[in-house]
């Protein structure tokens, strides 16, 4: 065996291999595109079986008869391809037809007019193959610029075939011009060529998995790289819109849309553009059948499956449909569907493609429904927290000035008991009062933290003189330990409610003093700027430190440096502080550090109108 002849054989292998494989494929799935394949690979069988009969003697090769034939199926090829092409686009209905009126001349002259045929009719043959062949080849390219993943490259490795094969009808064609020495030459040229063009459809019409994977990656991999980073997306709407647009490029899909399941309402909810609609699934709609069989899905032509839907079809410059189900274990999440503008040709590719892309958007949705979970679970921790907090601070708060009522009030009545006559223990009645003023703050403190908590703080608004409002306060606190003093070059006036910017200041002051057990200035400071009026309370105490600065106007928080038996509090007042000043469209800030005192800024606007 020469080594031609080994190519030979070896390129008409390949070409019965492709050949069982696409015939097998189109008795499986009966679609056009997948019966003109299984026609064009045919004819190719049939012109490879003629060759062998002759080759082995059965027939001689000079037979008319068999020579047309021979010629007829060779023809066919440029027809066939012409038709693959019209299942995946739009073939001009004149190219149509002149294929097939050249395909109907050109074989019956072929009958007609017997070996030595006239130039003029060969030129014409080979014009038809490579005419026909050539625009089959551009609308593959263009196909396959069109198209992404697993049939972008098929496309390709097909045109690659149809080139290979053109280039060998036009060498062989000119060969038979040419003197008898060129023949060994231009046959080893046209055997190599035929060669190219079988391995190049096998891996177009009968690609291995392992490089079905490996030209599905690129378009998986950059799918998958921005999937990680969705779940984190700030909401649900967020991740579908991303891997709506991330499946259409997978896919090569002018639109992808991905339905959400609704267990209650029993519908599948798509949202577009914030268009909201629903879908009850059903086996007559691709969608519905994808999620009912949980299958993924394909139909060619949605007008001529669903005609309700030819019109929606149309307008989005849809024909095909793929849908495949998202599912998470048992768990039915929705589908994914997209849609092409043309019937995909290896339509088997991009099912699998977007069911892929369907797992992970399972697993995107999963993770996210997880994320949301936890958020939930630590959210519902932190209210247990907050209530907690809010009891033991209360009980805490409350148990002492009650303990010492309840001592109170027993043994005075002891003593009433023991003695009727006894003059009243004034001291002990004025403790009694003392105790139960302290309780009474105590409960106004927790109701107004509810009222602060809802914005409800403030009453009637009316012309408040802050400087005045100090001085009275300062009057109310000042003592030899703790020397106060107002600061004020001008009266400080806003429209305030007065009893909260009261009870602000003197809670500020209040706190100066607490928080300074070993004595000090407390010194309020007030003055006016632009718009605003301001108002800051000084002490030398025992200072905050920075990390407790930060939340030292949050609810019940308290600072490390406090102790709860030598500071009485339940870490209320400047909660109730930052209430009153934020709503009256103020600010309340502080700057501290341990042991170095302490300052607390109110910032208020001087015309404070707005109504909260
Ligand atoms: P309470 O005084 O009841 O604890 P507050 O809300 O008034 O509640 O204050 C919260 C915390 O801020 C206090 O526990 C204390 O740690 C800190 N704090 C407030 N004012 C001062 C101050 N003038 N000096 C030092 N620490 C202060």
């Amino acid at each position: 065996m020469t080594a031609d002849e080994l190519i030979q054989y070896l390129s008409w292998a390949i070409y019965v291999v492709i050949f069982v494989n696409v015939t097998v494929n189109a008795f499986r799935r009966p679609l056009p595109a997948n019966i003109d394949i299984a026609l064009y690979f045919t004819a190719f069988a049939v012109v490879i079986a003629l060759t062998v009969i002759t080759r082995i003697g059965s027939v001689p090769a000079t037979d008319p008869l068999l020579g047309a034939i021979l010629i007829s199926f060779v023809l066919s090829l440029a027809y066939l391809l012409v038709r693959l092409v019209e299942d995946f686009s739009k073939v001009p209905r004149w190219i149509k037809l002149l294929s097939e009126v050249s395909l109907v001349v050109l074989i019956i002259s072929a009958f007609v007019y017997s070996p030595p045929r006239p130039t003029w009719l060969s030129l014409l043959m080979i014009l038809h193959l490579v005419g026909f062949l050539i625009y089959t080849i551009v609308a593959f390219l263009r196909e396959s610029k069109r198209s992404s993943g697993v049939t972008k490259r098929r496309m390709a490795a097909v045109a690659a075939g149809s080139i290979f094969l053109c280039v060998d009808f036009i060498v062989a064609g000119f060969g038979v011009a040419l003197p008898e020495e060129y023949t060994t030459t231009i046959q080893a040229i046209t055997d190599t060529l035929g060669l190219a063009s079988a391995i190049s459809y096998y891996f177009g019409f009968v690609t291995p998995s392992l490089l079905r994977r490996a030209w599905q990656e690129p378009e998986l991999r950059a799918f998958l790289g921005r999937a990680a980073s969705l779940p984190r997306l700030p909401n649900t709407t967020a991740i579908i819109e991303e891997m709506q647009r991330g499946a259409a490029n997978a896919v090569g899909a002018p639109n992808a849309r991905i339905g959400l399941w609704d267990d209650d309402k029993k519908v599948l909810r798509f949202s577009l553009d914030e268009v909201e609609t629903e879908l009850a699934p059903a086996m007559n709609l691709t969608t519905g059948r994808a999620f009912l069989t949980q299958k993924a899905t394909f139909t060619p032509d949605i007008a001529r499956d669903n005609p309700l839907y030819a019109d929606a079809a149309k307008a989005n410059n849809a024909t095909a449909i793929l849908a495949a189900p998202i599912t998470a274990g048992e768990k039915r999440l929705g589908v994914l569907i997209a849609y092409a503008p043309h019937a995909p040709i290896f339509a088997d590719e991009d099912l699998a493609l977007v069911q892929l892309l369907a797992d992970q958007a399972a697993v995107i949705l999963e993770s996210r429904a997880l994320i949301d979970e936890a958020a939930r679970v630590r959210a519902h921790e932190e209210v247990a927290l907050l209530k907690d907090d809010f009891l033991s601070a209360a009980a805490h708060d409350l148990k002492t000035p009650l303990t010492t009522l309840v001592a109170h009030t027993q043994l005075l009545e002891r003593r009433a008991l023991r003695t009727p006559d006894a003059p009243v223990d004034l001291a002990s009645i004025q403790k009694l009062g003392k105790e139960v003023q302290r309780l009474r703050t105590l409960v106004m403190e927790l109701l107004e933290a509810a009222s602060a908590e809802q914005g409800k703080l403030i009453g009637k608004k009316e012309e408040t003189y802050i400087v005045a409002l100090a001085q009275e306060i300062c009057a109310r606190h000042h003592s030899a330990r703790h020397p106060c003093l107002v600061e004020a070059q001008e009266p400080v006036v806003g429209q305030y409610d007065p009893i909260r910017i009261f009870q602000l200041v003197e809670n500020l002051v209040e706190n100066a003093v607490k928080y300074s057990p070993d004595g000090g200035d407390v010194r309020i400071k007030l003055w006016h700027d632009t718009g605003c009026n301001h108002l800051t309370v000084t002490d030398s105490g025992i200072g905050i430190s920075r990390e407790d600065l930060k939340h030292v106007f949050e609810r019940f928080h308290r600072g490390s440096n406090v102790d709860d038996r030598r500071f009485a509090g339940m870490g209320l007042g400047l909660f109730i502080c930052r209430g009153i000043a934020e709503q009256h469209g103020g600010t309340i800030s502080a700057t501290s550090a341990p042991g170095q005192g302490s300052t607390f800024h109110v910032e208020l606007p001087a015309d404070a109108l707005r109504e909260l």
